[in-house]
């Protein structure tokens, strides 16, 4: 009987993916902030990542913060998308819907598909994590920018 359950632990431990068996630290301040790609942004965004080598193959993963009326373009992502605000108070609109306001300590689910953007108020910062599963290799589609009537229209 012993051997039994050992031979179906070891059966069900080989049919697991490989994931790492040991805890990862991306260490703040090792990788380099970088300015946010402007062909995905409006403004002034810095992205630092905090994937490690084990957590980006299931999402991606980061803080983003933006100065007063940066804003991401249109998007969507394949898996849905959380963001938690770190600082400062933002916007986050969801095509067809009223502009609404996010702040400090807010946590925000962006399901699968859905069209949206986010960004800081036009007169404050705002920062978030931003943590965004891969489906299918991919956890983004960008879409066009978001104009300032689209951005100021609240
Ligand atoms: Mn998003």
């Amino acid at each position: 009987m012993k051997t039994l359950l050992a031979s179906a632990a070891l059966a069900c431990a080989t049919t697991l993916p490989a994931y790492a068996e040991t805890i990862e630290i991306a260490a703040s301040g090792v990788n380099p902030t970088r300015a946010g790609n402007p062909a995905q942004f409006t403004g002034q965004v810095l992205v630092d990542a905090l994937t490690t080598p084990s957590s980006a193959e299931f999402a991606g993963s980061g803080l983003v913060s933006f100065a007063p009326g940066a804003r991401t373009a249109w998007h969507t992502h394949p898996a849905g998308q959380w963001l938690y605000v770190t600082v400062g108070s933002g916007w986050v609109q969801q095509e067809g819907q009223p502009v609404r306001e996010i702040k400090s300590g807010d946590a925000v689910w962006i399901p699968a598909g859905v069209k949206h953007w986010h960004g800081a108020t036009d007169q404050n910062t705002m920062s978030h994590v931003a943590v965004t599963p891969f489906h299918e290799g991919k956890n983004v589609e960008w879409l066009e920018q978001v104009s300032d009537a689209i951005y100021l229209k609240r």
